[in-house]
């Protein structure tokens, strides 16, 4: 698959994001939104017109080609935040029919899920408000909608692409899923992936979407907490599991795959470096396994910069994630494109640690896939965007 805007028009620099649709519906949509600016391309093209607008300090650029194609662009200038998202929790009561009726004080609700879920999922808007500077999932104030008692026994927590919803858990294993904060802030984060870099549920892309929502799962717990990065036990969705299980947690970021080892539950399945890469079709091919590989490259990063994990290595990862990335993009992408940020925001003391942390997972982000280096690749081609194998 391609990795350009439709319709053929020129690549789209990496502080950009081509639009979901092409021209006439997208600009209409996108063009009553009063943050887009609307500009013709003209006759220099796409590219250079979002370079000239992100050059002025236009913040959200829709800029239409000629041909029907369509680009935007978010500068890198600071952003005016409009007040915080409505959080909204409504009551599947054990049907699996969204969003279901509408709790309406959550805040005071006697039933513990709904007050736990409001609560949280507010702290996680602060932690986005506070930390990224985001306002909420899309960065524009979007209500953020969760319905609880979803289905029987139901043993997950899922962003479906719209809202939250959680299962109560079928009290053998698992408990109600609402129960940890990381994976609350784990959930949302697949919305926030899904209004920037849009990655591929699937294979390697899959798995760096399944990465950076336990990053971002994990900072808003160690920052709820106020934990440095050395004082956190790196754990995700420590509190999912009842008493009958062998389990630590989900998954470990620290040491992906010890988590648990339990005689239900089986063994902890992901890898913690790439010579353990695990290749299956299951798991729309693996992307909760392999997502132990960059987990533990952030952990190393964020361990060996020491402070606070969310700064500087969390503000790496999501800058990576709001500006750097393409919709497919893979592990050596990713490494790449953190190293370039980690010097551009912070110098080359960070680039270094991020670099020696990918190697220790076994991805070198200097190098390509042939060997040569990232310079002389970018000196000897244009065509740095094609899509490539995942290994
Ligand atoms: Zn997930």
């Amino acid at each position: 698959m391609g990795d350009r805007t439709e319709g053929g028009a020129a690549p789209i620099p990496a502080f950009a994001n081509p639009a979901s649709g092409r021209g006439k519906e997208a600009s209409e949509a996108i063009g009553a939104d009063p943050r887009f600016e609307l500009r013709d391309a003209g006759p220099e093209g796409l590219e250079s017109a979002i370079r000239a607008a992100v050059e002025e300090g236009a913040r959200r650029v829709l800029v239409a080609g000629g041909d029907g194609t369509i680009a935007t662009a978010a500068a890198a200038v600071p952003k005016a935040l409009a007040k915080s998202p409505a959080v909204t929790v409504y009551d599947c009561k054990h049907s699996q029919t969204l969003p279901g009726t509408l709790v309406p004080k959550p805040s005071t609700s006697t039933d513990a899920t709904a007050k736990r879920t409001w609560k949280e999922t507010r702290a996680v808007a602060t932690f986005y408000r506070n930390v990224f500077k985001r306002n909420s999932i899309d960065d524009a104030g979007m209500t953020l909608l969760s319905s609880i008692h979803f289905g029987t026994k139901f043993n997950n927590a899922m962003w479906n692409g719209a809202q939250m919803l959680y299962g109560d858990g079928d009290n053998q294993l698992f408990v109600d899923f609402t129960a940890g904060n990381d994976v609350i802030g784990h959930e949302l984060t697949h919305g926030v992936t899904q209004s920037t870099a849009r990655l591929i549920y699937q294979g390697q892309t899959g798995a760096l979407n399944e990465h950076l929502s336990d990053v971002m799962g994990t900072l808003v717990k160690q920052w709820l907490l106020g934990l440095s990065a050395d004082r956190s036990d790196w754990l995700i969705g420590k509190e999912l599991f009842t008493a009958n299980v062998n389990a630590r947690g989900v998954r470990s970021m620290s040491h992906p795959g010890t988590a648990y080892d339990d005689p239900i539950l089986g063994r902890d399945p992901q890898p913690s470096h790439m010579s353990g890469y695990v290749e299956t079709d299951e798991d729309n091919g693996g992307v909760h396994i392999n997502s132990g590989i960059p987990n533990r490259a952030f952990y190393e990063t964020a361990i060996t910069a020491g402070g606070y994990a969310w700064d500087p290595a969390g503000k790496v990862w999501f800058r990576t994630l709001e500006e750097r990335l393409r919709p497919n993009a893979d592990f050596h992408d990713f490494a790449s494109a953190t190293t370039e940020v980690a010097r551009d925001l912070y110098g080359r003391d960070l680039q270094l640690i991020v670099e020696n942390a990918w190697r220790k997972v076994g991805l070198d982000p200097s190098l390509t896939r042939s060997g040569a280096s990232l310079r002389s690749r970018r000196r000897s081609s244009t065509r740095t965007n094609e899509r490539r194998t995942i290994p």
